[in-house]
């Protein structure tokens, strides 16, 4: 009986979405594992993908002749049991293809890239022979592509495709001293063979200290003294695999020591930790004000599960922003917690994986993704500003890391400390009800106050001597901070907002020609730029529509911003944050140790300076522009937009001086903005909840929205009304659908784009009817349908 792997190909397809049978070899017959990558044919000819050992079984349903597995890519699963179950539970829940969940799953450097070439066929001509230039293959990368294809048809030349796995480690040369007698070896050297005996002296003296990285030598020694040493048999130089480490600088300082917790802080951390203790998979939501200590509590949690032997897990919203964060963690487990985010290099993300997935790495800190790093023996896990929408991913598969972490604590018998001072509705809803347990750390470390909040009505502010964009209150207050040398936090709110090019003449905008979307100013690259294709043109310097000249820029950058204050405050050092000034890896960092350390009095950005900042001399915040985001057609538009404004509220008067809150608005009254300033979550909860609870919004309601895009107007309209009929015949009277229309940005990269929402309570038919549409859609993808299913989308736009 020969056996059998169950196959996920790298075909992401609706009829690939299954696992497929291929006979493991004899020769394979020990190497095969589930959870392992292997290489396999597929379709007719010699196509050959990629795929995922999902299951090794003795049998098969199928009643043909097996295809053989081709080869194995690793030595041991990528993916362990728990792994596999986790991505096929990914799959379902949100109707993305198993294999696309198994590649979020694992690090790019993981993925398999095709090589194609090209071989002479059964039917050689002269051209393909000259093709191949004596070659007996060529990639097809290399090649004019048309005459590539028509040899192929002529069956002149065959295509081949070859596996190229992503996965380099990294090796370096250590020098292995080896056992000699020194004085021999002296007496071999001419006497007056200087360097020689230097050379050996320093050899004699690294002996104690064992093997080393030879690149530490190389202020001692040249590379050909190594070389010449390791001939003569003083040394060897053995290659060794090393981790690209992104924070190593980080691991060796000196370890911080557990504060002593306030009696708040201790009660939320004794309950925690008695959970972990008892290996019950219990939801906490800890509410606890800016500034409240939260980041200490999640310390000694994580610590009391170390402790224990076991492990933890922690997310963050976006590290880039919170470099403080991942100070703080590494600074108190040191070498043994494992980064992982979007702003490390494919290598480094690789090496922290493999650190985790061999068990060298206890704690693992990272945005979204890590809620899948293969962490074993988890003891506690931590969702760090459990309520920002970066925890939800926007393309396949729509996961919300929350959810993911969830599903692991129930599979793992460990606690879940879901952490803000501003909670989402649906988890602060979800306490109310008992299904989380509810925590709350209402006061700041050593009793400080929350900062004073002023409210500045911006309809009122111009004619009372206000200049620009800036109040005279709040101008008045920066001045104040400069004459004290305290440094000030200004945000500028640019959601729902974009600078954009618009004739002064006749109004026209400047419009993306593949989407129906403005195109955005980029001003240090001089282009327009649109932020969903990529296109990008120069910014025009006559109308092209009109051909005037009266051609200007608008919107409030905050370049304009930064000039601004130049001019007002002319001895003010500004340091500016926002996408232009960050987009370097590491500018983020770099930025806030240039403010944390005093270089700047006044740290000017957008909402990237929202959050986790935790500097001592900032006792004043400033708010330019509070309602931007307020406008947005949205039912999250106040919940945003008063977590904004406390989240960025929270950064002043953190440590021994009191901090002052200035926000300037268009929408004094409105009540995000009210309660925001009186640091009222409680209210704002109460007060939005009878909002959502009378527009039947979440959470009152789940909500999935459909999309359909097609190139062909006409086609995807037609699409999405027979996709409504459908689901009207399955869902409950209670539902409600939303739509049809096309959606907010009804044209992108050339696609139109039509969409609808359900909501609803209980719907028991909904998912498999669902998964039912995705099936049929994708059977008819040759015409150009594609179609998503986004579970709780952030946006309905
Ligand atoms: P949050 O995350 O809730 O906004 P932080 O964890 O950043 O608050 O804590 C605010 C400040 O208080 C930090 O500088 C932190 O080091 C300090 N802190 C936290 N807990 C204690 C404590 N028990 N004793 C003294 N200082 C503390
Ligand atoms: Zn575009
Ligand atoms: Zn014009």
């Amino acid at each position: 009986m020969t056996a059998v792997a169950k196959v996920i190909v790298d075909v992401p397809t609706m009829q690939t979405d299954r696992p497929f049978d291929y006979a493991i070899p004899n020769a394979l017959a020990d190497a095969i594992q589930p959870g392992m990558r292997v290489w396999v044919g597929f379709g007719r000819g010699s196509r050959q993908v990629a795929g995922m050992v999902v299951a090794v079984d003795t049998v098969s349903d199928y009643t043909g002749e097996l295809k053989p597995v081709l080869a194995v890519l690793d030595y041991a699963p990528v993916l362990d049991a728990e792994g596999l179950a986790l991505s096929k539970w990914l799959a379902d829940t949100t109707f993305a293809f198993w294999i696309t969940c198994i590649q979020t799953m694992l690090p790019t450097m993981l993925k398999v890239d095709t090589i194609k070439s090209v071989t002479l066929g059964p039917k050689p001509t002269p051209a393909a022979v000259a093709l191949l230039a004596g070659a007996n293959s060529r990639p097809v990368a290399d090649l004019p592509e048309a005459t590539v294809a028509k040899l192929i048809q002529a069956d002149a030349l065959r295509v081949d495709y070859a596996a190229k796995d992503r996965a380099k480690v990294k090796t370096a040369d250590y020098i292995v001293p080896q056992p000699l007698d020194w004085a021999a070896e002296k007496a071999k050297l001419r006497p007056n063979a200087a360097k020689q005996h230097a050379l050996l002296a320093l050899l004699e003296g690294w002996q104690a200290q064992g093997e080393q990285p030879a690149a530490a030598s190389v202020k001692q020694v040249t590379r050909a003294q190594l070389v010449a040493a390791a001939k003569r048999g003083w040394l060897t130089l053995e290659s060794r695999e090393v981790y690209r480490a992104p924070y190593e600088q980080l691991d060796h300082r000196a370890k911080t020591a557990p504060l002593a917790l306030t009696p708040e802080q201790a009660t939320v951390v004794k309950t925690v930790t008695q959970a972990v203790s008892a290996r019950k998979p219990e939801t906490f939501l800890l509410e606890g004000v800016t500034g409240s200590g939260k980041t200490e509590v999640y310390l000694q949690v994580m610590a009391a599960a170390l402790k224990r032997g076991q492990n933890a897990m922690m997310l963050v919203p976006e590290i880039a922003l919170t470099p403080q964060m991942v100070h703080r963690v590494k600074g108190r487990f040191g070498a043994t917690v494992a980064v992982m985010h979007s702003g490390l290099s494919d290598g480094e993300k690789f090496d922290e994986w493999r650190r985790i997935q061999r068990g060298e790495a206890k704690v693992v800190v990272g945005a979204r993704s890590a809620a899948f790093a293969p962490l074993a023996n988890i003891g506690v896990f931590i969702i760090d500003e459990e309520h920002e929408s970066s925890y939800k991913q926007d393309d396949a598969p729509r996961y919300h890391a929350r959810d993911v972490i969830l599903h692991r604590a129930l599979l793992a018998h460990a606690p879940v400390v879901l952490g803000s001072a501003t909670p989402s509705l649906e988890s602060r809803a979800r306490a109310a009800k008992h299904v989380y347990t509810r925590l709350v750390l209402p006061h700041r470390i050593n009793q400080r106050p929350l900062p004073p909040v002023h409210v500045i009505d911006m309809r009122q502010a111009m004619q009372q001597g206000g200049q620009g964009d800036f109040s005279k209150p709040l101008l008045a207050a920066l001045q104040a901070r400069l004459a004290r040398h305290e440094q000030s936090v200004l945000m500028l709110n640019r959601r729902g907002y974009s600078s954009f090019v618009m004739c002064r003449e006749c109004g026209f905008v400047v419009q993306c020609p593949n989407c129906d979307i403005s195109l955005t100013l980029h001003m240090d690259t001089h282009t327009l730029r649109c932020h969903y294709c990529g296109h990008e043109e120069p910014i025009p310097t006559r109308c092209p529509s009109c051909g005037s000249n009266k051609i200007r820029y608008y919107g409030t950058g905050t370049q304009k911003v930064e000039q601004a204050l130049h001019a007002l405050l002319p001895t003010a050092r500004v340091l500016r944050m926002d996408v232009d000034t960050t987009r370097k890896k590491g500018g983020h960092e770099r930025i806030l140790n240039a403010f944390g350390q005093g270089e700047a009095d006044i740290l000017l950005g957008t909402q990237m300076i929202a959050k986790g900042l935790d500097f001592p001399n900032v006792t004043l915040v400033g708010v330019i522009n509070a309602d931007t985001g307020l406008s947005m057609p949205d039912f999250r538009a106040a919940e945003r937009t008063f977590q904004l404004l406390t989240q960025v509220s929270g950064r002043a008067g953190r440590a021994d001086k009191a901090g002052e809150v200035f926000i300037q608005t268009y929408n004094p009254d409105h009540y995000a903005i009210q309660y925001a300033q009186n640091h009222d979550y409680e209210g704002f909860f109460a007060q939005e909840m009878a909002i959502r609870h009378r527009g039947n919004y979440p959470p009152y309601y789940f909500t999935i929205k459909l999309t359909v895009s097609h190139q062909d107007e006409n086609q995807a309209a037609k699409a999405i009304y027979s996709l409504a009929a459908q689901l009207q015949r399955v869902l409950s009277p209670s539902a409600i659908v939303l739509g049809p229309s096309p959606a907010a940005i009804a044209r992108l990269k050339n696609r139109y784009i039509y969409q609808l929402v359900v909501k609803y309570k209980r719907e028991p038919r909904l998912a498999e009817t669902l998964a039912a549409v995705l099936d049929q859609t994708q059977k008819s993808t040759r015409s150009g349908f594609f179609v998503a299913i986004d579970r709780e989308p952030q946006s309905f736009l």
